[in-house]
């Protein structure tokens, strides 16, 4: 660890992560500001929880799990593909409901899967009837309608799919969060919505480091920040976890992790799409297909708590007492005028890559220009 701009004149800023938001905000500042930036990860590598490598065999595979880049945010889009070609790609996926593949999230067509047809012909009458076109309706407004077969919809979307699910995902949480408890009053089978989705032909990895590629951007892995508390910066930008941050003074944040356990290039596996869930009977969560030119890597997808030093924080538990604590914290920090903090740990937001973006670019036209600019004028500096 050299850190040569530690020893510049001028005072350099800090950016603390080098996943997608540091990244960001790094590129911001060194290239529009022009000032220099120490960019620093506890990580060997870039990239934190979108990164990426090569397997043995080429096939490009994402540590923790497939990440499809998904915005209607034209000023994002653009911003992200300044730094490297995006292949356009909308994820498919599936859940296994009482031994059949089902759309996620269910839709239209889902219903001829799961029932018999003259039941799944009664609920798509009434659910195109009752509701707009394109929409998603949750299990609780289902209920609104005072329906039998609307209410046994709601049912099952709860006991078959949601509940078992959060299940697997948040089993102490106090308040369950429920992933998927709603139908989509469409036929549209992708997993995401939004106007632009696809996934960058290099890899994540690859992109970030294109982003870093600057004069005055010095990257340093396997640097922890406690390292650099005593040091001098002009500004520190700080996208790991707020309590980390402030030694854990009043307590530690819970957040989920997730692992992947590569179980091979089985030929065999008939898996067509990227990602197939499992609600139910297993011990993981989904299992993950990675394909490239070389043929296609499977992999296991397995929820667990966090744990202090053993592996990532994946997902953070905004649920009531651990939320007050991360209140707690991010009022503390309000007395250090130059610490920001920001992206999916620092603002403690299950939060997209698009959102990281966008948080980080505001935050940047918020720092350069003034408070009311949007970040369309941000953007347009970019490369
Ligand atoms: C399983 C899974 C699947 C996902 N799929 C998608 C998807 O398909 N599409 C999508 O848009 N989003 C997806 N996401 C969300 C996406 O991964 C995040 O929005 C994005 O990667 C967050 O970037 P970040 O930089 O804010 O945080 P992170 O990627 O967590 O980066 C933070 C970095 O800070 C470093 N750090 C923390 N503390 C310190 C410290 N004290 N010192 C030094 N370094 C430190 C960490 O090592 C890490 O590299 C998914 C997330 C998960 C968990």
């Amino acid at each position: 660890m050299k850190n040569i701009f530690l020893n510049s004149r001028e005072k350099p800023n800090l950016v603390v992560g080098a996943g997608l938001c540091g990244a960001v905000i790094a590129e911001r500042i060194a290239n529009v500001l022009n000032e220099k930036v120490l960019i620093i990860d506890k990580n060997s590598y870039v990239g934190g929880l979108c990164c990426d490598y090569k397997n043995r065999s080429g096939v490009l595979v994402n540590k923790f799990g497939i990440h499809v880049f998904h915005t209607s945010n034209k000023p994002v889009w653009n911003y992200i593909n300044s730094f490297g070609e995006f292949n356009t790609f909308f994820h498919k996926v599936f859940a296994y409901i009482d031994g059949e593949l089902v759309n996620l999230p269910l839709n239209i067509s889902s219903l001829r899967v799961i029932f018999p047809e003259s039941l799944a012909k009664r609920l798509e009458y009434k659910l195109l009837n009752l509701f707009s076109y394109n929409s998603d309706v949750s299990v609780n407004f289902l209920r609104t309608a005072g329906d039998s077969d609307l209410d046994f919809l709601a049912d099952f979307i709860l006991d078959k799919l949601s509940k078992p699910y959060a299940e697997k995902l948040f089993p102490n949480a106090l308040q369950k969060d429920f992933p998927y408890d709603f139908i989509r009053i469409s036929m549209d089978c992708r997993y995401y919505s939004e106007k632009f989705q696809g996934v960058p032909k290099l890899g994540y990895t690859s992109l970030i480091e294109n982003m870093l590629r600057s004069p005055n951007i010095e990257l340093s892995l396997n640097t922890d920040y406690n390292y650099m508390i005593s040091k001098n910066f002009k500004r520190i930008f700080f996208t790991g976890s707020i309590d980390d941050c402030f030694n854990y003074k009043y307590g530690m944040l819970k957040y989920k992790s997730v692992e992947m356990k590569i179980i091979g290039n089985a030929e065999f596996f008939a898996q067509d799409c990227s990602v197939v869930k499992y609600p139910e009977d297993f011990d993981f969560s989904a299992i993950h297909k990675f394909k490239g030119n070389a043929g296609s890597i499977f992999a296991k997808e397995y929820w667990s708590d966090y744990v202090y030093g053993g592996n990532a924080r994946a997902y953070p538990l905004c649920d009531g007492e651990n939320f007050k604590l991360y209140k707690q914290y991010k009022k503390y920090s309000k007395i250090f005028p130059d610490l920001y903090f920001l992206g999916r740990q620092g603002s403690f937001k299950p939060y997209s890559m698009s959102e990281v973006i966008e948080e980080a670019l505001r935050l940047f036209d918020n720092l350069a220009f003034s408070a009311d600019k949007s970040i369309d004028g941000v953007v347009d500096n970019c490369r």
